[in-house]
């Protein structure tokens, strides 16, 4: 990093740190960043805080939202006898986009992972329990079809199904091991119409 001048190297070491971003491509962002008259700069800044602070979890359904509420949870066309419970905010995006589920949702923000120490605790499981009221018919597990989306998908049909709620899981349209964010719409919509029943 000795080439570069002080501040361009921390913007560089900050780009690297992102997911995803290698050391190359930081130094492409950082350079571009530079290239770009100030102003951009700022509202890039300024809009990178303004999401820090403004955007946190739905009281209701842990999504990611800049009100107490998010829109989902607050629309009266949704129907409210669904829950489908996903992984990630993401999820809810991908599931939007099949306009074919019109219920609410639940964010765990994760699975649960012994491998990776990740336990039931740390994911947002504690905050389904009292969303599960008697105006709710049915629990759809939609997590990641790999060990983690099912081990969390049997932890949770064991906890809520004494509360004599419907459990049922999407079906294996997906394929083992990939993520519900990237599955393409129609096998989505055909993993959702094929959903069983949890036993
Ligand atoms: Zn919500």
């Amino acid at each position: 990093m000795d080439y570069y001048a002080p501040p361009l190297a921390t913007l560089i070491e900050h780009f690297e740190s992102l997911p995803s971003i290698g050391h190359k491509t930081a130094c492409r962002l950082a350079f571009h960043m530079l290239s770009q008259p100030l102003d951009k700069s700022v509202s890039f800044a300024d809009a990178l805080i303004q999401a820090k602070q403004n955007v946190h979890y739905c009281n209701e359904c842990q999504n990611l939202t800049d009100k107490e509420i998010c829109n989902i949870c607050a629309s009266a066309k949704r129907d409210l006898s669904t829950i489908c419970v996903v992984e990630s905010p993401r999820d809810v995006i991908s599931m939007e986009k099949t306009n074919e589920y019109d219920g609410l949702y639940h964010v765990l923000h994760g699975a649960i992972s012994p491998m990776e120490g990740i336990t039931p605790e740390m994911i947002k499981v504690k905050e389904l329990l009292p969303r599960i009221t008697p105006k709710v018919s049915e629990v759809i597990l939609a997590t990641n079809p790999n060990i983690e989306g099912e081990a969390t998908a049997m932890y949770i049909a064991k906890l809520i199904k004494p509360l004599g709620v419907k459990v049922t899981r999407i079906s294996s349209g997906i394929p083992v091991g990939s993520d519900i964010e990237y599955a393409d719409q129609i096998t989505l919509t055909r993993a959702l119409e094929g959903r069983r029943e949890m036993i």
